[in-house]
């Protein structure tokens, strides 16, 4: 039997719709035809640097064996209508099919998804090549995170999200008891990322849109996300969770060094600093640097506090690493990137010239006029050139990442630098529907 691999993409919508709720109830159908799923689903997160993305621009993809991919398929076609709000503009929703393993061209078209824009005429082609089954309302232009979610297995480094359901007569303010939130964070901070960001008293599981997600804990293995789940308090029912393997945290979308300086790709660039940081309205912080994709305009925007404190203590021949999405230009400004992550790689000493001392008295010697030379008023000492002076820098080598708050969902959080999950088995209780009257007790 084949794999069967259905990808879903841009289901999400302004009213409450979201792709992966759509994915459970898919899984939901699927378990009860005997699918039997070979990967967690996939939550691909998509290049975040395109303007026309939904919330976080994530895809799923499903991977199972079945008899019957076409009755599979079905069940995905049907619910994703039953749910679409495509019709009121409010979503463009893609769905594919591909049944065998992945082919290399739709891997690459993945690659490709994290870092650029792609047209839908190239997702067009991939699936005619392939002879996949899809379907899709609207600009169509979900299909292109469909094929891209189907492509990205994952092979290298992932992390796990489990993603609790509310029911939908609880859209309002979601009730998750912060303070187990907080409690949560400190016992699982070894296991799990961006539950809570401390520095700003903000928590960071629950999303705040009129959607059926109420929270998600991102971690490292799905064991350790179930238990962290299981010390959360509510006050309304869980209708259901479910486990997604995912490329959030892995940094994917910066991994490729930038070539070209093209609205809207993601990725990295080397080089040194050209001219020092200014601030400019709206308290936003530009810089430029020499890199070998040219001079480059870099932005740091005003909530990414320590990260804008490093940027403006740089100074001209600081040799850095800088990552992230490039904003398109506008009339009046030129492209600018937008900065994810800085690396200081090396500090250039901050050298200023001044008038050299006197070495029997100690006092600064005063100029005598242009090429003139230096001399002591106190006891007519010379001398010939002006003294370096070295000032210290206010600044450490190292990486800089905005607040927690403010990073996208693929940025790889400090504590996950040097980490790298290796592929997992599927443990059992990965998907769960709950009664209501159990989901009452969490
Ligand atoms: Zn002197």
């Amino acid at each position: 039997m084949h794999i069967t691999h259905i990808g879903i993409d841009d289901t999400d919508s302004a009213r409450g719709m979201c792709t992966t709720y759509l994915a459970a109830l898919i899984v939901e159908e699927l378990l009860a035809q005997k699918a039997e799923f070979v990967d967690y689903p996939n939550l691909i997160r998509l290049n975040p640097n395109i303007p026309w993305k939904t919330r976080g621009n994530a895809a799923v993809a499903l991977r199972f064996h079945t008899e019957n991919p076409q009755k599979a398929f079905d069940i995905a076609k049907k619910l994703l209508i039953e749910n679409s709000e495509a019709k009121e503009g409010l979503a463009d929703p893609g769905l594919v099919m591909h049944v065998g393993n992945v082919p290399k061209d739709i891997a690459q078209f993945s690659r490709r998804a994290l870092h650029d824009v792609i047209p839908k005429h190239v997702a067009d082609d991939v699936i005619k090549r392939h002879s996949m089954q899809y379907y899709a309302e609207g600009s169509r232009r979900g299909l292109i995170g469909a094929v891209a979610a189907i492509g990205n297995t994952l092979p290298k480094d992932h992390t796990f999200e489990i993603i609790a359901y509310r029911d939908k007569s609880h859209f309002g303010h979601r009730k998750v008891d912060k303070e187990s939130v907080i409690r949560m964070d400190k016992d699982f901070s070894k296991y799990t990322f961006n539950n809570y960001d401390e520095s700003a008293d903000r928590i960071l599981i629950c999303p705040h849109g009129p959607d059926p997600v109420l929270c998600g804990i991102r971690g490292e293995s799905p064991a350790d996300i179930v238990k962290a789940f299981s010390e959360l308090k509510f006050e309304e029912p869980v209708e259901r969770y479910m486990i997604f393997r995912s490329n959030q945290g892995t940094g994917e979308h910066l991994t490729e060094h930038l070539k070209e300086f093209r609205a809207h790709v993601s990725g990295f660039v080397r080089g040194y600093v050209v001219e020092r940081a200014k601030i400019q309205q709206g308290g936003h912080v530009f810089f430029y640097m020499q890199s070998s994709t040219g001079k480059i305009k870099c932005a740091c925007y005003e909530p990414a506090e320590e990260l804008r404190k490093v940027v403006l203590s740089l100074i001209k021949g600081d040799h850095i690493e800088v990552g992230g999405g490039v904003r398109k230009a506008s009339k009046l400004n030129p492209a600018v990137l937008n900065l994810e992550y800085l690396k200081v790689v090396k500090l250039t000493e901050n050298k200023v010239m001044e008038n050299p001392l006197c070495p029997k008295c100690g006092k600064r010697m005063k100029s005598e006029g242009r090429g003139e030379g230096f001399s002591c008023e106190g006891c007519g000492t010379r001398a010939s050139k002006k003294t370096a002076k070295l000032i210290p820098r206010n600044a450490e080598e190292g990486l800089y990442l905005p607040p927690l708050h403010s990073q996208r969902h693929l940025t790889r959080p400090l504590k996950r630098y040097g980490r790298e999950n290796s592929p997992p088995k599927i443990i059992d209780n990965w998907f769960r529907i709950f009664e209501t009257q159990i989901a009452r007790m969490w």
